[in-house]
């Protein structure tokens, strides 16, 4: 009998496995990952951006809440956090959702400094198609240096790991609290009993059998890639977003030295609704995964020419996850459920890296009670 039993081992599987040992004095906590190592899904595969509001001008929100969180995740995994390159943000004169004047006063509504680019930075832009360049303060976060982080934590207090190992159903147990089947790699499947199960399986999360059902939350798939390429000297220590519309975003990748680069129009390969039965993770293994990073390059070099020098050297797929209910503002809020039928049994999904504090945050006004019945004060 577990205490919980944390599915998914991202990066939120991670934090809140070694919240409910440290913060809430869970003795026993059982960690499950299909992966042969933790944090190599979405929390690898992803922009490497720590969000700090610039990117949602279409969700007060989503912007306000990433303006409160990037200082904690600056403070909490300074390790992980590159700081040291200039943030560029750009307004494209046609097909913007925003103008420059609406994007300077929003910036100046959420209290985010910007300030425009000198010169000799903004001269890399082709004015036709750019109407003005700012200097932002936003960083990026090495994946492996969170990887790191998570496995030693865990390690210290005390969570089994199993990875290679899949979670398959969820069912009442008739003792009380929760049954999980769990799928090991080399086949063969057997139970595991836990007082609260928390699903963090992101795009998997309705993918799970027995009783689980579904999220209330509906949600939606983008298989995506983003192209790993090493940019011309004179953007080794930039990153350039093009705001807001059909555009694209070149950051640095501190976990290979290289920069993404993504657009709008062609980092999303196939798009669906999610639906039980269809799982992402099978559908992403039998994608073929052609690169379209030629056709990123050339639209990208419209706007920033020096771009058609850069090296493609590898393209990172992975299935991208967001809730239905923000298609139309992009904004990113947290998936926090309880369940209605299985008693402690919790799905989320952060929608960004910097929402751990939105998560812990609800965790924290959660009645945790250990399989024992007591929880032990943190002190
Ligand atoms: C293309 C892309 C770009 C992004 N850019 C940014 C960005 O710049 N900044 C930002 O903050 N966020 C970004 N995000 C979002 C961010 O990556 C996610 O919010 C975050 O990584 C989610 O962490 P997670 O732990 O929920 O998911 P994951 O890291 O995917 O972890 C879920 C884990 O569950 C495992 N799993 C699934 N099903 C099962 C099962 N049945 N049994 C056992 N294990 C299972 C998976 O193997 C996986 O390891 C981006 C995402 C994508 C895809």
């Amino acid at each position: 009998m577990f205490d919980a039993i944390v599915v998914g081992g991202g990066f939120y599987g991670s934090a809140i496995a070694i919240y409910l040992a440290q913060q809430r004095r869970f003795g026993r906590v059982l960690l499950v990952e299909r992966e042969r190592e933790l944090l190599v899904r979405a929390s690898y595969h992803n922009q490497a951006r720590v969000h700090n509001g610039y990117h949602y001008p279409r969700s007060f929100t989503t912007a306000y809440r990433s303006r409160v969180n990037l200082p904690r995740f600056v403070r909490d995994w300074p390790a992980a956090v590159k700081k040291d390159f200039v943030k560029l943000y750009a307004i494209a004169r046609r097909n913007s959702k925003v103008t420059s004047r609406q994007f300077e006063r929003f910036c100046r509504d959420i209290g985010a400094f910007i300030e425009p680019a000198p010169g000799s930075l903004a001269r890399y832009f082709d004015p036709h198609f750019i109407e003005n360049v700012y200097v932002v303060e936003e960083h990026a976060f090495d994946a492996t240096v969170l990887r790191t982080w998570a496995e030693s934590e865990l390690r210290e207090s005390g969570v089994e790991v199993r990875l290679a190992t899949r979670a398959v159903a969820v069912v009442p147990a008739t003792e009380g609290g929760l049954v999980v089947t769990l799928g090991a790699a080399e086949g063969g499947e057997y139970p595991v009993r836990a007082a609260h199960v928390f699903n963090c399986t992101y795009s998997g999360l309705n993918q799970l059998g027995g009783r689980f059902g579904t999220t209330r939350t509906g949600l939606k798939h983008e298989l995506t890639e983003m192209a790993l390429v090493e940019v011309p000297a004179p953007f080794k220590e930039l990153g350039v977003t093009v705001m807001d519309g059909p555009f694209f975003s070149l950051m640095p990748f501190p976990a290979r030295a290289l920069h993404t680069l993504s657009h709008v129009r062609y980092t999303p390969h196939l798009q669906w609704e999610d639906a039980v039965g269809v799982d992402p993770y099978q559908r992403m293994h039998d994608y073929g995964r052609p690169t379209r990073v030629d056709r990123m390059v050339r639209d990208v070099a419209r706007y920033l020419p020096l771009v058609e020098q850069a090296r493609h050297v590898d393209s990172l797929f992975e299935v991208k996850t967001v809730l239905q209910k923000n298609e139309g503002d992009d904004g990113r809020p947290i998936l926090f459920e309880r369940h209605a039928e299985l008693p402690n049994c919790y799905s989320i999904l952060g929608g960004k890296i910097d929402n751990i504090y939105d998560v812990l945050e609800k965790l924290e006004s959660e009645t945790l009670l250990p399989s024992s019945g007591t929880e032990e004060s943190s002190t």
